[in-house]
């Protein structure tokens, strides 16, 4: 480097330090300043030939690492000391004696606990994870500061983490989702919990990250303006009780879009919640209660509240000491939104965590021992002996992270999965390729079916083939949208392929039947064989169901008069847009009995008229030969009916694809007016389905309905379910 360099370099390095004294949260004494002095110049001194992959000085980094220290977390002038000195005793040839002489008991052993969790080996194993994580919490035995430092330490690192290489980007993200998020969220640090999921994110699954991030970026717009709709509405009335306030946008992290996009396996547009309206207001403590329910006295004047979604965290905050008051209101342009009514002093909490709990209770005296207080409190909660360190984990990211799980691969790499995934999912996870050619799994070295239901801590590996290729089955156990549509391409690719053969095989058939294959006659065969398209039937000649008998049927009644039958057969072309593509399916090759067509029995044709597929039938119980079927029109239809009524049961022929079956949709709403007629009104008269059974309860302005409908299938379903969703008032539908 160059002696301007150098120069430029040391003038930065003093900048950030005045800086660092700057923005700390808490006031500093002169003794306090003295110290961090101290401690940056004997930092600046152990760490001058060392460098950071970036190119730059690394003295930058326990300098960003006390500022976060200082400023976001808001500790005291002792942790930012021991932040600048946190590598010094790993890294340099300082030892923690030297440290100790230099800076007291209580910095050398703030130091001493990071120094031990850096060095811990940094083993795959799963359960030596877990272990490294639980000795890293009992040295909060020393000082709880060691772990928030810690917490620092790791969120500067995930910051500057673009110049790492990649696996190491993924897997120091990995264990900061695992680890670290949970730990910040569960000492109150929400700013940083959500900076370091955001980030883990961005560096285990980029695209997703880019993804949202630009989605987030072009409806800023949109929002701002909805949250200033939002804001007119309220204002006069809040300036009216002389309230001082700020509302402001919150939007909800890239992280949580995307647990929620994964876990109610719905789009970007879809998650409606993207961003809540915070109301931030001054008041002096005596009032500060009293005012929130003013405020949201005001808010529900112009805003429909939803009751079920009211949280009174001011009366009882959570064990973290978040303080606030949550309600979810019908917005402007009919949409829901949640509102969060806190003061400024709760908001401070809310994002400093303790160390703004600490400042506000300071004057009080019998609250003066709060950082013990809350050490001990940490300590109870986080320490239990009896647990083991892969349970003790496992308990503590249950209760954070309920909708997700976290697997380890065979390299002991982590992956998130949604809940209830499968090792089908995992492989599809972890590459195409691997997904496709899955032959089995072991979970934790035990082979387990492809079902399987894979829980957090499990280690995964997938046992692939070469030969092994996606079948029907697998749609039953693969629950993530990536799994699915992978497997259903690759099978749509199947059927092709097969069909592709089948082609050629019917061509050569045909011309064994002196039968020109051409358009006319591959339609004739479609019609004959009760088919949808020309691929149905190639791909049933290449699996063998059409077979060489078949043919000859066909080749038959091209030259006789079942021509006409089959004239008789063709019924009118079904919208292809409401058919199930994939299935395979005859018209009518099912018989079902009784006055709701739903059941199917044991059953035999009669003798006496010999019905077919498609003819009108019905059902006589006989004495020793179970259910026979007879024609409508048999000759001794009428004999029967007369004498043996109560034996007749209903019968009729289906298309099994086509069957019509029950649905049972749940909806949630605001108990609007005209409200239920508009439901009904969308499943009558805008799509064609059956209404069997309705049932709509209202209590305090709140509707839940229950609706029995029968349709033809899953995507008509959707279809009136997305429907019903846009109707101003719903809050929710769902299939029960
Ligand atoms: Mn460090």
């Amino acid at each position: 480097m160059t002696e301007a360099a150098i120069e430029k370099e040391n003038k930065q390095i003093a900048r950030q330090y005045k800086e660092l004294l700057r923005i700390s949260y808490r006031s500093l004494s002169d003794e306090d300043k003295k110290l961090i002095r101290k401690a940056f110049d004997i930092s600046v001194e152990a760490h001058k030939d060392q460098r950071r992959k970036s190119g730059e000085a690394y003295i930058f980094h326990p300098i960003a690492v006390a500022k976060i220290v200082a400023s976001e977390i808001g500790l005291d002038a002792t942790s930012i000391a021991a932040a600048l000195l946190h590598d010094v005793v790993e890294d340099t040839k300082y030892t923690l004696e030297e440290i100790q002489e230099m800076f007291g008991e209580t910095v050398a052993k703030i130091v001493d606990g990071l120094t031990k969790i850096s060095s811990l080996k940094k083993d795959k194993d799963v359960s030596l994870q877990a272990e490294n994580f639980r000795k890293m919490l009992l040295t909060l035995n020393d000082d709880v500061r060691v772990i928030i430092i810690k917490i620092a330490d790791r969120l500067h690192n995930m910051q500057t983490m673009d110049v790492m290489r990649p696996d190491k980007q993924e897997k120091i993200a990995s264990e900061t989702l695992y680890i670290y998020a949970p730990l910040a969220h569960r000492i109150g640090l929400y700013n940083i919990k959500t900076e370091l999921e955001d980030l883990g994110l961005k560096y285990t699954e980029p695209e997703v990250y880019k993804d949202i991030h630009t989605k987030i970026k072009e409806s800023k717009e949109e929002q701002d303006a909805y949250i200033k709709e939002f804001s007119r509405v309220i204002e006069d009335s809040l300036n009216q009780e002389e309230l001082e306030y700020e509302i402001k946008g919150r939007p909800k992290s890239i992280y949580s879009i995307n647990r929620k996009m994964k876990a109610q396996n719905v789009s970007f547009d879809e998650v409606y919640d993207k961003f809540a309206i915070r109301i931030i207001y001054n008041s002096d403590p005596a009032n500060e209660k009293f005012l929130a329910w003013k405020i949201y006295s005001i808010v529900t004047d112009h805003f429909r509240p939803n009751p079920t979604r009211l949280r009174d965290w001011i009366s009882s905050p959570k064990s973290t000491g978040y303080e606030a008051l949550h309600i979810t209101v019908m917005g402007p342009k009919g949409r829901w939104v949640e509102v969060q009514i806190r003061s400024s002093r709760m908001n401070e909490i809310a994002e400093k965590g303790y160390a703004a709990h600490y400042k506000y209770k300071q004057g009080d005296v019998q609250e003066d021992h709060g950082i013990e207080e809350w050490l001990n409190k940490l300590q109870e909660a986080l320490e239990n002996p009896d647990v083991n360190a892969v349970d003790f984990v496992e308990q503590f990211k249950l209760n954070l992270y309920s909708k997700e799980i976290f697997v380890f691969t065979p390299q002991g790499d982590l992956k998130s999965l949604p809940k209830s995934s499968t090792p089908l999912d995992f492989a599809f996870s972890i590459h195409t390729e691997i997904g496709l050619k899955t032959r089995g799994a072991r979970v934790n070295n035990k082979l387990v079916p492809l079902s399987h239901e894979l829980k957090s801590g499990d280690q995964v590996e997938i046992i692939t083939s070469e030969n092994a290729k996606p079948n029907i089955n697998w749609l039953d156990y693969a629950t993530t949208a990536r799994a699915r549509a992978k497997i259903k391409s690759s099978l749509k690719e199947e059927k092709k392929e097969i069909a592709e053969e089948g082609k050629a095989i019917l061509a050569r058939k045909l011309k064994a039947q002196k039968i020109p294959f051409n358009e006319k006659s591959v339609n004739e065969l479609v019609v004959f064989f009760n088919l949808k398209t020309s691929l149905d039937l190639f791909y049933r000649v290449g699996i063998g169901k059409i077979d060489n008998q078949k043919l000859k049927e066909f080749a038959n009644s091209r030259s006789n008069a079942l021509v006409s039958y089959i004239k008789r057969k063709i019924k009118k072309p079904v919208i292809a847009e409401d058919l199930n593509k994939d299935e395979i399916t005859t018209r009518y090759d099912q018989l079902v009995f009784g006055r709701d067509e739903d059941e199917t029995l044991e059953y035999k044709l009669a003798n006496c008229c010999n019905p077919i597929p498609g003819d009108k039938v019905f059902g006589f119980v006989t004495v020793n030969d179970g259910i026979k079927v007879h024609k409508k029109d048999c000759p001794n239809a009428l004999q029967l009916q007369s004498n043996y009524a109560y034996r007749i049961i209903p019968a009729k022929w289906i298309d099994s694809s086509q069957q019509d079956f029950k649905a049972v949709i749940k909806l949630t709403g605001l108990d609007n007016v005209g409200l239920v007629s508009e439901v009904t009104q969308e499943i009558s008269s805008n799509l064609n389905v059956n209404m069997k059974k309705i049932n709509f309860e209202s209590l305090d302005g709140v509707f839940n309905g229950r609706i029995t409908l029968v349709v033809k299938n899953n995507s008509i379903l959707n279809k009136i379910i997305d429907r019903l969703k846009k109707i101003n008032g719903i809050d929710k539908v769902s299939r029960e």
